[in-house]
């Protein structure tokens, strides 16, 4: 399946026996091609250009459509006027708000969604959205700097960063399987830990290509700001594991602590690449989420046949005692 066009995009959300109109067509295109956050004003004047027949209340009604069909946010960063930013190829996020030049950087953490969502549950609420706006002044200012233009982040970031997320779990479930097997003390357990190592450096090496790929396209991509911030969530899971894994650990023990690592992988992976809108970071997120999910299996596979193995063996031993 590939990524839907913004047409695609526009048609998926209108609602349903919503008439088509070529102006309003054209509005939403206009507003499409924007990236970072526009007022309405200035959406009308960039209309005008195009076609000065269409009235401001049309614009202004259009905008209201947009937001109502999910197609456009709206955002409020205390100046007073609201401004828009659409979503397509473009998912939620957090503000920074520089309260001097009055730009905004975008960024998301799943650290602050996981506690919103965890005193939500705890408050039995059931949470809708929600908009955080960090207010301050931006490094330009701060170093007496002419403030530039801040780049929004595009696809190509979003896709940089949900690919930084996915090379960190990679690595530390690398390193978690390769302790595992020199610590399994079940020579099938260990050749399992070192399969698994296997894969995850072969994934570790895909992952790293595309992100080669991702750079050589636009080299400046590099440098750009950091989105995602998902630390806790792609170093922790695997990084718990590893540290769990002392020696005496037997091959059990190892098994259930890389099923519940590679299990919370999958899920936070599925969780957050169903939610974001469509785009290349989503794929990245959830073609990650498939691969831990295959590992999750083999793993619960693996542990099964061990215990199998195990009662056999001291039915085996009691048999033999007995006769
Ligand atoms: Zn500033
Ligand atoms: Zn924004």
């Amino acid at each position: 399946m590939s990524i839907p066009s913004a047409t695609e995009f526009v048609e998926q959300l209108r609602p349903a026996g919503g008439r088509r109109s070529d102006k309003r067509d054209f509005i939403v295109n206009v507003f499409l091609r924007q990236e970072g956050h526009i007022g309405a004003d200035a959406l009308v004047d960039l209309v005008h250009r195009g076609d000065a027949r269409i009235s401001r209340a049309t614009v202004y009604r259009t905008l209201q459509w947009m937001v109502d069909a999910g197609i456009a946010r709206r955002v409020d960063f205390g100046e007073g006027r609201l401004r828009f930013e659409h979503a397509y190829r473009h998912p939620r996020h957090f503000h920074l708000v520089c309260k001097s030049c009055s730009q905004s950087f975008e960024f998301l953490s799943s650290d602050i969604e996981g506690l919103i969502e965890e005193v939500s549950a705890a408050r039995r609420f059931t949470p809708r959205q929600s908009v955080i706006q960090i207010y301050g002044t931006c490094e330009a200012c701060e170093a007496g700097q002419p403030a530039s233009t801040p780049p929004t982040p595009t696809d190509a970031v979003f896709a940089r960063d949900a690919l930084r997320v996915a090379i960190a779990t990679e690595r530390s479930g690398l390193e978690f399987y390769t302790r595992a097997a020199r610590l399994a003390r079940d020579a099938r357990g260990r050749k399992v830990f070192l399969q698994l190592a296997e894969e995850e450096k072969s994934h570790l090496g895909t992952l790293q290509a595309r992100y080669e790929e991702l750079i050589k396209a636009d080299p400046a991509l590099e440098s750009q700001p950091t989105f995602l911030f998902f630390k806790g969530a792609a170093n922790g899971l695997f990084a718990a594991g590893t540290t769990e894994l002392k020696s005496g650990l037997d091959d059990r023990q190892a098994l259930l602590i890389g099923i519940r690592c590679e299990r919370g992988s999958h899920q936070f992976f599925k969780r957050y690449g169903e939610r974001f809108e469509e785009s290349e970071g989503k794929r990245i997120f959830l073609e990650f989420a498939d691969e831990e999910r295959e590992h999750r299996d083999l793993l619960i596979r693996e542990y099964k046949a061990l215990v199998a193995r195990q009662r056999s063996r001291s039915r085996e031993g009691r048999r033999r005692r007995t006769a």
